[in-house]
């Protein structure tokens, strides 16, 4: 074996860069996690690569300190290396991604096993003899009289990893294993075909809401475990979607492990070596369990494909779909993303599978768009549907929009309350009596005279979540409200589930994938809230939000229906998901994206630079546009500023190419050029590859 170890120290330092040589001790390879003295200090690193020489005289080639017992496979070190360089990150801070859950230790238990030695001395007491009778076995509570065993020398003991049991929340009945309709049979024949192939292409399940793509994922990852083969199943929140997790354990029993934020660190930890030690073949959970270290991986599902929680927001921004399709390509694995609301890049690059119908037959919910044009401008419930949710027994109703007023100002001046961080209107949080920052967090005091003129008229524009809850609450209605103010959002929507009435209001977190088949209406309040935003996402997401908020209606024998209220009734995107047209409407937003040279007719990155001083900021960004120069095939828009955000001013630069791997390229040079210049040392720069 060769004597050197490439090692990639594990930091976030964005300078620093490896590989270093180390010598490399017996039985260390690729994917071995080491310490190694760094400097003046110790720092854990991964082997990335091994070498006959080094280029180091052999008197400074270092050895490690010691071999972890966790090693990573060697496919993932390699999808790390891949990930740096597609997202302009580091080595380092890609191979964070993919190791070991950080903290987290073995828990151990002592076990106690007889030794064959005789007893000398007065014989053991019936009880002693009853102990020894039982073993091996852990000592459990026998902890003291087992020590006292030991120390005659008929008991060894010694302390063994023990794994501590995930518990899993129950959701919804026990389902045994339903027979398949034609469609999901069909739809499964095909998965079938393609899991026996060697570089099986990626499918899309189009399936409508309700039409049992679950149950297709459940017959997909059985008949990858006969085959023997690994299974990662990606959702996009545990938080919000536990009926999936349960569903798997439901079926597969303990080769299912979940791997998410809510486990402690020992938990995961435990979880992660069960998959590394193939105990586990099948790993549940979100974004993060695209790395999970499965080995002779077959199948990855991507559930909720269209959802924005698979991107991550930190360097490296990996995009958790973009890195399953290549990892499955990698391995050889199936990619099925599903989805009733596909993302048009999905159907563009997709071979697509599809469910046309609900289980059961029962057909979508009709949906009513109610024109708020005509409307009072004060009150945010048309009356319409105001009657409606007095006659529905359970309904969702999603407001986009958390708190109780979105802007305050003052009557007699105008003043209007921002962020001193960032540039943006405070929004009220009446219960907590503050105004907050949904950007930064800052919160202050409401106030009750305005600071410029000191008028005691302070006015309250827009409606919230928190609003709504009290408006509805004040009809007579029993609110469950779910937005991100609200701690436990599992606890909340059992609560609901159980409910005989109410209503479940709250953020785009009602329209995930819930099923509970006794909600007979939907409402979309201000449905064209979204549009707003100056993205050329911004139709995708509301046909997604309006086409997934009217899925979780008429699920049961109840049926149901729902209302959409809106100020732009005849915008593409809310009158498609009003006919549940998905292929209408994806067809003319591939349409307008081809013709704009948007994703998928293009890669988009974004660069951002940030400092407290917008000279530096302006100049940063006009160095990187110089550096950027002229990409082939590409065009560069900006810079533009953006507005202060944490006090910091920024200004974005977007690179818009059609040559991926060489816009990529140019914006990690243009970057690694100006952010190296010493005299820019308080502008952070940060790249973001396909930016949601
Ligand atoms: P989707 O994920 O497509 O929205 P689900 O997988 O949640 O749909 O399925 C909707 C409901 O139909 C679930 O309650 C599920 O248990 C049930 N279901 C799925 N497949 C079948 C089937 N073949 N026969 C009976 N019920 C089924
Ligand atoms: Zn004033
Ligand atoms: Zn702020």
């Amino acid at each position: 074996m060769p004597p050197v170890a490439k090692v990639e120290p594990i930091t976030t330092a964005r300078a620093l860069r490896g590989p270093f040589d180390y010598l490399r001790p017996d039985g260390v390879g690729i994917g071995s996690v080491l310490v190694v003295p760094f400097g003046h200090r110790d720092v854990v690193g991964v082997v990335v690569g091994l070498a006959d020489s080094s280029d180091l005289p052999d008197e400074r080639l270092a050895a490690p300190r010691r071999v972890l017992e966790h090693d990573l496979p060697a496919d993932l070190v390699e999808l790390a290396g891949w990930i740096a360089g597609e997202y302009c990150s580091t080595p380092a801070r890609a191979l964070a991604l993919v190791s070991p859950p950080p903290g987290g230790r073995a828990k151990l238990t002592w076990w106690a096993t007889a030794t064959a030695a005789e007893p000398a001395g007065r014989p053991p007491t019936a009880r002693q003899r009853a102990l020894l009778a039982e073993l091996p076995r852990a000592a459990g509570p026998d902890l003291a009289a087992l020590r006292r065993l030991e120390a005659r020398g008929l008991v060894a003991l010694e302390q063994r990893a023990t794994r501590r049991h995930v518990a899993h929340e129950q959701v919804g009945a026990r389902r045994a294993q339903p027979a398949l309709t034609p469609d999901q049979a069909r739809v499964l024949a095909e998965i079938e075909t393609a899991l026996r192939q060697d570089r099986p292409e990626a499918l899309l399940l189009h399936g409508v809401t309700g039409s049992g793509k679950t149950e297709v994922y459940l017959r997909a990852a059985a008949t990858a475990l006969e085959q023997d083969l690994g299974v990662i199943v990606l959702v996009p929140e545990i938080a919000l979607t536990p009926q999936i997790v349960s569903r798997f354990v439901d079926r597969f029993g303990d080769t299912v492990a979940v791997l998410h934020s809510k486990l402690s660190a020992g938990e995961r930890r435990d979880e992660w070596m069960r998959l590394r030690s193939g105990a586990a073949r099948v790993c549940v959970g979100p974004r993060s369990a695209v790395f999970a270290p499965i080995e002779r991986l077959g199948l990855i599902v991507l559930d909720e494909e269209h959802d924005a929680s698979y991107k991550h927001e930190g360097d490296p921004r990996y995009d958790a779909r973009h890195v399953a399709a290549r990892r499955a390509r990698q391995a050889g694995a199936l990619l099925i993303a599903g989805s009733a609301t596909p993302r048009p890049e999905s159907v563009h690059a997709l071979r697509r599978l599809r469910l046309p119908a609900r289980i059961d037959g029962r057909p979508l919910p009709p949906v009513q768009i109610v024109d708020m044009r005509e409307s009072s401008a004060t009150a945010a419930l048309h009356p319409d549907t105001s009657h409606a949710l007095v006659d529905a027994p359970k309904a969702i109703v999603l407001l986009n929009r958390r708190g109780w007023s979105n802007f305050v100002d003052c009557r007699s001046c105008g003043h209007a309350w921002t962020c001193p961080q960032c540039d943006v209107a405070l929004v009220l949080h009446r219960a907590d009596g503050r105004l907050a920052c949904h950007h930064c967090g800052h919160r202050e005091r409401v106030p009750q005279r305005c600071v410029k003129c000191g008028s005691m008229s302070v006015a309250r524009h827009g409606a919230g979540t928190e609003r709504l809850e009290h408006d509805l609450a004040q009809l007579g209605h029993e609110v469950f409200r779910l937005d991100a103010d609200v701690r436990d959002p599992g606890v909340l929507l059992r609560r609901f589930e159980q409910a005989r009435r109410g209503i479940l209001l709250g953020t785009q977190m009602v329209a995930k994938g819930h099923d509970f088949p006794d909600v007979t209406l939907g409402v979309v309040i201000d449905a064209d809230g979204t549009l707003r935003f100056p993205d050329f996402r911004a139709e995708e997401r509301t046909f997604a939000l309006v086409a997934q908020l009217a899925g979780r209606a008429g699920r049961g024998p109840g049926g149901g229906r729902v209302l959409v209220q809106t100020m732009a009734p005849e915008a593409a995107s809310i009158a498609a998901a009003a006919r549940h047209d998905a292929d209408g409407f994806l067809a003319g937003e591939l349409g307008r994206r081809e013709a704009l040279r948007y994703p998928p007719f293009s890669h988009l990155i974004r660069i951002v630079c940030s400092a407290t001083q917008g000279a530096a900021v302006g100049e940063a960004a006009r160095a990187i546009r110089a550096q950027l120069g002229d990409i082939p095939g590409a065009s560069v828009l900006g810079p533009a500023p953006l507005f202060r955000l944490r006090g910091r001013e920024r200004a974005q630069l977007v690179i818009k190419g059609t040559d991926r791997a060489r816009a990529v390229r140019a914006a990690g040079r243009a970057v690694d050029a100006v952010a190296g210049d010493r005299t820019r040392r308080g502008v952070a720069f940060s790249v973001d590859v396909d930016p949601q």
